[in-house]
Formats: C-alpha cells, structure tokens, sequence
C-alpha cells in the first residue's frame, strides 16, 4: 500500500493574536499575545494532475484562514467560565463577577470553541481547512493533520484520521 501527502510551513503562515485561556477551576489567565505559526500536511490519492492538493491552493487557503485570526483577540464561544456576548458594534466578555472585558467587534474573531488553546485553535483551522479545500472542489482528505505554534518549540497538533 502506498500513500501520498503534502505539507505545507511557510514563514507567513503566522497570525499575531491576543488571547487569553481558562482553567477548570475558574482561573484565567491574563490577556496576552503570541506569534502563532501554522503548519498542515493533507494525505489522500492523487487526482488527475498526480497532486493531493495544488501547493499554490494550499498556500492560498492557508493565508486566508489564518488572516482571519491575525491581529485579532480569539475568543472561545463555548467556554464554560466566560460569557461572550456579541452585537454589531462590541464584543463584551465577563467572567462571572471577576473580569469584564469590552473589544471592538471588528478586532474580534470568536470561535465556536471551548478554550482558546493551541489544540482547539488547531481543530478549529483543521475544520476550516476541509470547508475551503470542498469550496475548491477538493473531496475531503483521508487525513489531515494541523500543527499550531504556541512559541517556540511549543505547539500543539490536531490529527484527523478516516483511515482511507
Ligand atoms: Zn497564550
């Protein structure tokens, strides 16, 4: 048995965001940022050009995905200790009695996750991969795997495996 996949780590497959995560006993972290550096590998059969995925779409779609977290505060929709609240114009999110913090919308990208870690940071970008690679006309791939740098020599990896 064969098998085949790319990978894809360029240097400017970097977002710079803020973020802040919480703990199970009800501790948060302070707001912070980090240069987070993406790296995603994709297996499957090769189409009719002898390519699992054209480099340059891969590129592509990886740039746009991670402009959509670049320069932005992360913000989990899930999480169990926070209350995010969106509207048009702010995003407002309180931590039971303790912490309140008001941001800009537009300076925003809330996730429909449960904490901002690497790990679910990488989940997340693994699912948006898929989403672009479909629009691409691309079938879904075997396997996928998403590499999230926290700081360096610090990153946290997602794995999707439908054993094809
Ligand atoms: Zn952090």
């Amino acid at each position: 048995m064969e098998s085949y996949g790319v990978r894809v780590t360029k240097d400017y497959l970097v977002f710079c965001s803020a973020h802040f995560i919480t703990y199970h006993n009800d501790k948060c972290e302070r707001i912070h940022g980090h240069n987070y550096k993406v790296a995603a590998e994709i297996f499957g059969p090769l189409n009719g050009d002898f390519l699992v995925v054209d480099f340059i779409d891969l590129k592509k779609l990886l740039r746009k995905i991670t402009d959509e977290l670049d320069h932005r505060v992360i913000l989990p929709r899930f999480n169990k200790i926070l209350k995010v609240a969106e509207d048009e114009r702010e995003v407002t999110v309180s931590s039971g009695q303790k912490k309140r913090w008001v941001f800009p919308r537009e300076d925003c990208a809330v996730l429909p996750i449960e904490n901002t870690t690497a790990e679910l940071l990488a989940r997340w970008l693994s699912g948006r991969i898929e989403e672009e690679l479909r629009q691409l006309g691309y079938p879904s791939p075997p396997r996928l795997i998403v590499e999230v740098e926290e700081t360096c020599g610090q990153l946290a990896r997602y794995e999707v495996n439908r054993g094809g």
